[in-house]
Protein backbone atom coordinates (compact mmCIF):
# COMPACT_ATOMS: atom_id res chain seq x y z
CA UNK A 1 0.00 0.00 0.00
CA UNK A 2 0.59 2.90 -0.38
CA UNK A 3 1.38 6.26 1.99
CA UNK A 4 -1.21 6.71 4.34
CA UNK A 5 -1.62 10.11 5.66
CA UNK A 6 -4.37 10.72 8.38
CA UNK A 7 -5.52 14.12 8.94
CA UNK A 8 -8.65 15.96 10.92
CA UNK A 9 -11.44 17.28 8.48
CA UNK A 10 -14.61 18.99 9.47
CA UNK A 11 -18.25 18.23 7.68
CA UNK A 12 -19.22 21.19 5.31
CA UNK A 13 -22.64 20.32 5.63
CA UNK A 14 -23.35 19.20 9.42
CA UNK A 15 -19.92 20.23 10.88
CA UNK A 16 -18.75 17.07 12.18
CA UNK A 17 -15.30 16.95 12.41
CA UNK A 18 -13.58 13.05 12.23
CA UNK A 19 -10.41 11.60 10.80
CA UNK A 20 -10.11 10.54 7.53
CA UNK A 21 -7.15 9.07 5.47
CA UNK A 22 -5.98 9.64 2.16
CA UNK A 23 -3.11 7.69 0.47
CA UNK A 24 -0.07 8.90 -1.50
CA UNK A 25 2.34 7.57 -4.01
CA UNK A 26 0.80 3.92 -4.41
CA UNK A 27 2.29 1.94 -6.74
CA UNK A 28 -0.40 0.29 -10.01
CA UNK A 29 0.51 -2.72 -12.79
CA UNK A 30 -1.55 -1.48 -15.31
CA UNK A 31 -5.68 -1.23 -16.15
CA UNK A 32 -8.50 -3.53 -16.71
CA UNK A 33 -10.07 -3.12 -19.96
CA UNK A 34 -12.96 -0.80 -17.80
CA UNK A 35 -9.77 1.18 -16.78
CA UNK A 36 -10.17 0.02 -13.29
CA UNK A 37 -6.26 0.11 -11.97
CA UNK A 38 -5.19 -3.66 -10.63
CA UNK A 39 -2.65 -3.29 -7.46
CA UNK A 40 0.14 -4.88 -6.47
CA UNK A 41 -1.24 -7.60 -3.92
CA UNK A 42 -4.42 -8.60 -2.37
CA UNK A 43 -7.66 -7.35 -4.32
CA UNK A 44 -9.37 -5.80 -1.08
CA UNK A 45 -6.17 -3.62 -0.55
CA UNK A 46 -6.84 -2.55 -3.91
CA UNK A 47 -10.57 -1.69 -3.27
CA UNK A 48 -9.50 0.17 0.03
CA UNK A 49 -7.25 2.39 -2.45
CA UNK A 50 -10.08 2.92 -4.66
CA UNK A 51 -12.11 3.99 -1.57
CA UNK A 52 -9.75 6.40 -0.75
CA UNK A 53 -10.98 8.38 -4.36
CA UNK A 54 -13.98 9.81 -1.71
CA UNK A 55 -14.65 11.09 1.61
CA UNK A 56 -17.58 10.54 3.19
CA UNK A 57 -18.51 12.07 6.61
CA UNK A 58 -19.86 9.37 9.28
CA UNK A 59 -22.56 11.15 10.88
CA UNK A 60 -24.96 12.75 7.67
CA UNK A 61 -23.21 10.61 4.90
CA UNK A 62 -21.99 13.76 3.00
CA UNK A 63 -19.56 12.78 0.39
CA UNK A 64 -17.43 14.30 -2.33
CA UNK A 65 -14.21 13.23 -4.25
CA UNK A 66 -10.73 13.49 -2.97
CA UNK A 67 -11.46 15.83 0.86
CA UNK A 68 -13.44 18.44 1.87
CA UNK A 69 -10.50 21.24 1.53
CA UNK A 70 -12.08 24.38 -0.33
CA UNK A 71 -15.54 23.31 -0.63
CA UNK A 72 -17.95 26.15 -0.22
CA UNK A 73 -21.29 25.46 0.16
CA UNK A 74 -24.15 27.71 0.09
CA UNK A 75 -27.11 27.85 3.00
CA UNK A 76 -29.15 26.00 0.28
CA UNK A 77 -27.27 23.66 -1.19
CA UNK A 78 -26.17 22.44 2.52
CA UNK A 79 -30.05 22.08 3.39
CA UNK A 80 -30.90 20.60 0.03
CA UNK A 81 -27.74 18.18 0.26
CA UNK A 82 -29.61 17.24 3.95
CA UNK A 83 -32.54 16.01 2.31
CA UNK A 84 -31.68 14.02 -0.07
CA UNK A 85 -29.34 11.81 1.93
CA UNK A 86 -32.08 11.84 4.36
CA UNK A 87 -34.55 10.67 1.55
CA UNK A 88 -31.98 8.46 -0.25
CA UNK A 89 -33.33 4.95 -0.47
CA UNK A 90 -29.82 3.30 -0.27
CA UNK A 91 -28.22 5.58 2.00
CA UNK A 92 -31.44 4.74 4.19
CA UNK A 93 -30.96 0.96 3.97
CA UNK A 94 -27.29 0.81 4.31
CA UNK A 95 -26.23 3.92 6.71
CA UNK A 96 -25.96 1.65 9.43
CA UNK A 97 -23.26 -0.79 8.00
CA UNK A 98 -21.70 1.10 5.68
CA UNK A 99 -20.70 -1.57 2.45
CA UNK A 100 -17.56 -0.18 0.86
CA UNK A 101 -18.99 1.27 -2.33
CA UNK A 102 -21.64 3.54 0.08
CA UNK A 103 -19.37 6.73 -0.06
CA UNK A 104 -19.30 6.72 -3.80
CA UNK A 105 -23.08 6.59 -4.21
CA UNK A 106 -23.65 8.91 -1.52
CA UNK A 107 -20.74 11.43 -3.37
CA UNK A 108 -22.82 10.76 -6.48
CA UNK A 109 -26.04 12.04 -4.33
CA UNK A 110 -24.42 15.09 -3.53
CA UNK A 111 -22.91 16.12 -6.82
CA UNK A 112 -26.26 15.63 -7.98
CA UNK A 113 -27.40 18.74 -5.72
CA UNK A 114 -24.16 20.58 -6.54
CA UNK A 115 -24.51 20.29 -10.21
CA UNK A 116 -21.66 18.13 -11.19
CA UNK A 117 -21.73 17.11 -15.01
CA UNK A 118 -23.19 13.90 -15.92
CA UNK A 119 -19.77 12.61 -16.39
CA UNK A 120 -18.56 13.41 -13.17
CA UNK A 121 -21.06 11.60 -11.60
CA UNK A 122 -20.91 8.66 -14.23
CA UNK A 123 -16.90 8.89 -12.94
CA UNK A 124 -18.16 7.70 -9.42
CA UNK A 125 -20.52 5.14 -10.51
CA UNK A 126 -18.00 3.83 -12.39
CA UNK A 127 -15.37 3.67 -9.14
CA UNK A 128 -18.15 2.43 -7.08
CA UNK A 129 -18.17 -0.87 -10.01
CA UNK A 130 -15.12 -1.41 -9.49
CA UNK A 131 -14.96 -1.91 -5.82
CA UNK A 132 -17.81 -4.10 -5.96
CA UNK A 133 -15.88 -6.46 -8.63
CA UNK A 134 -13.03 -6.41 -6.32
CA UNK A 135 -15.49 -6.84 -3.51
CA UNK A 136 -17.05 -9.57 -5.35
CA UNK A 137 -20.23 -7.65 -5.30
CA UNK A 138 -21.38 -8.68 -8.44
CA UNK A 139 -25.55 -7.35 -8.46
CA UNK A 140 -24.22 -3.85 -7.20
CA UNK A 141 -20.96 -4.18 -9.36
CA UNK A 142 -23.82 -3.96 -12.38
CA UNK A 143 -25.95 -1.77 -11.43
CA UNK A 144 -23.53 0.55 -10.87
CA UNK A 145 -21.88 -0.28 -14.29
CA UNK A 146 -25.72 0.31 -15.96
CA UNK A 147 -25.85 3.91 -13.49
CA UNK A 148 -22.29 4.94 -15.29
CA UNK A 149 -23.92 3.59 -19.36
CA UNK A 150 -26.54 6.28 -18.21
CA UNK A 151 -24.70 8.64 -17.13
CA UNK A 152 -21.82 8.99 -19.97
CA UNK A 153 -24.97 8.80 -22.36
CA UNK A 154 -26.38 11.97 -21.17
CA UNK A 155 -22.87 13.59 -21.11
CA UNK A 156 -22.34 12.10 -24.73
CA UNK A 157 -25.51 14.32 -25.92
CA UNK A 158 -25.15 17.51 -23.96
CA UNK A 159 -21.57 17.80 -22.67
CA UNK A 160 -19.83 18.40 -25.95
CA UNK A 161 -17.25 15.77 -24.88
CA UNK A 162 -14.52 15.98 -26.95
CA UNK A 163 -10.39 14.92 -26.96
CA UNK A 164 -9.24 12.05 -25.14
CA UNK A 165 -12.65 12.76 -22.78
CA UNK A 166 -14.57 12.32 -25.80
CA UNK A 167 -12.86 8.85 -26.88
CA UNK A 168 -12.56 7.63 -23.36
CA UNK A 169 -16.26 8.24 -22.29
CA UNK A 170 -17.72 6.55 -25.67
CA UNK A 171 -15.14 3.68 -25.28
CA UNK A 172 -16.34 2.88 -21.65
CA UNK A 173 -20.23 3.08 -22.85
CA UNK A 174 -19.04 0.15 -25.40
CA UNK A 175 -16.78 -1.76 -22.69
CA UNK A 176 -19.18 -1.33 -20.16
CA UNK A 177 -22.80 -2.51 -22.41
CA UNK A 178 -20.16 -5.89 -23.37
CA UNK A 179 -19.69 -6.49 -19.58
CA UNK A 180 -23.64 -6.43 -18.71
CA UNK A 181 -24.17 -8.73 -21.48
CA UNK A 182 -25.40 -6.57 -24.76
CA UNK A 183 -22.98 -7.61 -27.00
CA UNK A 184 -24.20 -6.02 -30.33
CA UNK A 185 -24.44 -2.25 -28.50
CA UNK A 186 -21.16 -2.93 -27.55
CA UNK A 187 -19.95 -3.26 -31.02
CA UNK A 188 -21.97 -0.15 -31.71
CA UNK A 189 -20.15 2.38 -29.58
CA UNK A 190 -16.59 0.64 -30.00
CA UNK A 191 -17.04 1.17 -33.23
CA UNK A 192 -18.33 4.98 -32.40
CA UNK A 193 -15.17 5.55 -30.04
CA UNK A 194 -12.63 4.41 -33.34
CA UNK A 195 -13.68 6.99 -34.86
CA UNK A 196 -13.26 9.66 -32.36
CA UNK A 197 -9.48 8.72 -32.04
CA UNK A 198 -7.45 11.91 -33.94
CA UNK A 199 -3.93 12.04 -31.86
CA UNK A 200 -1.72 9.16 -31.68
CA UNK A 201 -1.43 9.56 -27.80
CA UNK A 202 -4.46 7.57 -27.81
CA UNK A 203 -2.56 4.37 -29.60
CA UNK A 204 -3.46 2.55 -26.31
CA UNK A 205 -6.74 3.06 -26.42
CA UNK A 206 -6.86 2.53 -30.30
CA UNK A 207 -5.18 -1.27 -29.53
CA UNK A 208 -7.49 -1.63 -26.20
CA UNK A 209 -10.69 -1.03 -28.56
CA UNK A 210 -9.55 -3.12 -31.01
CA UNK A 211 -9.09 -6.09 -28.75
CA UNK A 212 -12.61 -5.32 -27.05
CA UNK A 213 -14.44 -5.68 -30.25
CA UNK A 214 -13.36 -9.06 -31.15
CA UNK A 215 -14.45 -10.28 -27.84
CA UNK A 216 -17.77 -8.66 -28.34
CA UNK A 217 -17.76 -10.18 -31.74
CA UNK A 218 -17.18 -13.84 -30.49
CA UNK A 219 -19.63 -12.53 -27.54
CA UNK A 220 -22.39 -12.18 -29.84
CA UNK A 221 -22.54 -15.10 -31.84
ZN1 LIG B 1 -21.70 15.55 7.99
Amino acid sequence: MGQVERVYTRCPVCEHVFRTSSVKGYTTVGRESDLCPKFPGRQSDGSRLIQHHVTMCPACSFASPEDFAGLDLSFDQRSNIEDRLQEDGLLRVFRTSPPPWLGFHAAEVCGQEQGYRARDLGDLCLRASWVCRKEKEQPFESTFQLRTVRYFLRSLEHEGLHGRELSVTTYLVGELNRRLGRHREALNWYVNAERTIEDEGLAWLDRLITRQKERAREQAA
